[in-house]
C-alpha cells in the first residue's frame, strides 16, 4: 500500500535556525543536539545540513556517534549518557567521541584506557539539581582532579551540567541551578557547558563556553505558549498527508471508535490518511486543528492507527485527494502538542517507519 504521509525537511530552516543560535550564544560555541534522530528529523539528513556549521553534535549513544563518522563528519561528537560499559572506552577512543562522565561505575573503566589510543576527551557531569546524572556538588573538584590524571584522559575534563525547568523564565530553580554548578567547579579548569535551548533564551548568564541546543535547532519551543516561531525560528519539519474519503453524514450520527462525537446537523466528514501508526498523537482531542487548503477544520471523534476524521464544515470546497497538512510553518507544531497532552519534541520524535521523508531548501 502506498503511503500518503509525508514529513517535509525544511534544510534551510535548519541552517537559519542554527545560524541563529550561533548569534544568540557566541561568543559560546554551539553543541548541535541530534540525538533520538535528530529528534526525529533523521540524523544523517541533519548532521549533513549542518556540517561545517556547527562546532559539535551532542548525541545520546554513542551508536550515534557511530553513524555520524560513518557518514563522514569529523567535528567533535559529545555522547551525552557517556559510556554504558568498559568496552565503550576503546570503540570512543576509535571514533574520537567525547564522553559525558555522570557516575562513578565509569571511573574504573576510565581509569583503563589506553594513552596508546589517542587520548579520550570527557565532561563531567555536574548534578545541580536536576537529579538525574551527574556528580553531587561536593564530588566534582575531586573527580575532576581524579580524571585529569589518569593517562589516557585528555587532561583538559569539560564540566557540564542539565536544568530542569529552564523554559519557566520567572522561575527560581535555574537561577539555583546555575549558582550550585558555579561553586561546584570553581577554581577548576575546563570549558563549561550549562544550557539548552531553553537555557540560550532565557539565561544569558549561562552561557558558559558551550551550548547544547536540540528543540531550537528544529524551530521547537518548549516555553509554554510559545512557539519557535515566536522566537525568529523556523520549523524545519512539515507533516502533511490528504483527504481520501469525504462522507456525508446525517445528524445525531457518531463518528469513529466509540462514538465520541455527535454530529450536530447534516454535515460533511472528511477522512485523511494519517493516525497514531504514522506517530499523530492518538492523544490529539476532538477540535485540534488542521488545514485543508487555506482551511482550518477540526478533528472529530478519535484519531485512529491509520486516519483522523475531520468536520468540513469549514471548507465546502474540499475534495478528495486535497492536500492535509497536520503541522508546519503555518501550523505551530506546538498548538498540536499542546492539544495531545505533551511537548512539540515528543511529536517530531514520534514519527514511524512508515512515514516518506522528503527534503526541501526552504
Ligand atoms: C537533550 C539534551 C539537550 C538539548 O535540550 P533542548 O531542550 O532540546 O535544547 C541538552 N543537554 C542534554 C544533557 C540533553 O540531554
Amino acid at each position: 500500500m502506498s503511503r500518503t504521509t509525508v514529513a517535509t525537511i525544511h534544510l534551510g530552516a535548519l541552517r537559519h535556525n542554527l545560524d541563529r543560535i550561533k548569534r544568540m550564544a557566541a561568543p559560546a560555541k554551539v553543541m548541535a543536539v541530534v540525538k533520538a534522530d535528530a529528534y526525529g528529523h533523521g540524523l544523517e539528513r541533519v548532521a549533513r545540513a549542518l556540517d561545517g556549521a556547527a562546532d559539535a553534535f551532542a548525541v545520546a549513544a554513542q551508536g550515534d556517534g557511530l553513524r555520524l563518522r560513518a557518514a563522514g563528519h569529523r567535528q567533535r561528537i559529545v555522547v551525552l549518557s557517556g559510556p554504558d560499559r568498559a568496552s565503550d572506552i576503546p570503540e570512543m577512543q576509535r571514533l574520537q567521541l567525547d564522553a559525558a562522565i555522570h557516575h562513578e561505575s565509569q571511573l574504573p573503566w576510565l581509569a583503563e584506557a589506553s594513552p596508546t589510543r589517542g587520548p579520550l576527551r570527557v565532561w563531567l557531569k555536574v548534578d545541580s539539581g536536576m537529579h538525574r546524572l551527574g556528580f553531587a556538588p561536593d564530588r566534582v573538584a575531586e573527580i575532576h582532579g581524579q580524571l585529569s590524571r589518569m593517562p589516557g584522559i585528555d587532561p583538559e575534563v569539560g564540566l557540564l551540567t542539565h536544568f530542569s525547568e529552564s523554559e519557566e523564565f520567572d522561575g527560581s530553580e535555574t537561577a539555583a541551578q546555575i549558582a550550585r554548578f558555579n561553586e561546584a567547579t570553581e577554581g577548576l579548569s575546563g570549558p563549561r557547558a550549562l544550557s539548552n535551548s531553553a537555557g540560550v533564551l532565557g539565561w544569558p548568564d549561562a552561557k558558559g563556553d558551550w551550548v547544547r541546543t536540540g528543540g531550537l535547532l528544529y524551530g521547537l519551543s518548549v516555553v509554554s505558549g510559545k512557539t519557535g516561531a515566536d522566537f525568529g525560528f523556523r520549523p524545519a519539519m512539515t507533516l502533511s498527508t490528504r483527504l481520501i474519503a469525504i462522507n456525508r453524514v446525517a445528524r445525531g450520527e457518531r463518528i469513529g471508535y466509540n462514538g465520541t462525537w455527535t454530529c450536530p446537523e447534516d454535515m460533511c466528514v472528511g477522512v485523511a490518511a494519517v493516525g497514531y501508526g504514522d506517530g499523530y498523537p492518538r492523544s490529539a482531542a476532538a477540535g485540534t486543528p488542521v488545514l485543508v487548503g487555506d482551511r482550518r477544520v477540526p478533528i472529530i471523534g478519535r484519531v485512529s492507527m491509520d486516519l483522523v476524521t475531520l468536520d468540513l464544515r469549514n471548507a465546502p470546497d474540499a475534495q478528495v485527494g486535497d492536500r492535509v497538512l497536520l503541522w508546519g510553518p503555518e501550523l505551530p507544531v506546538e498548538h498540536i502538542a499542546a492539544q495531545a497532552g505533551t511537548i512539540s519534541y515528543d511529536l517530531t520524535c514520534g514519527m514511524t517507519r512508515r512515514v516518506l521523508f522528503v527534503e526541501d531548501e526552504s
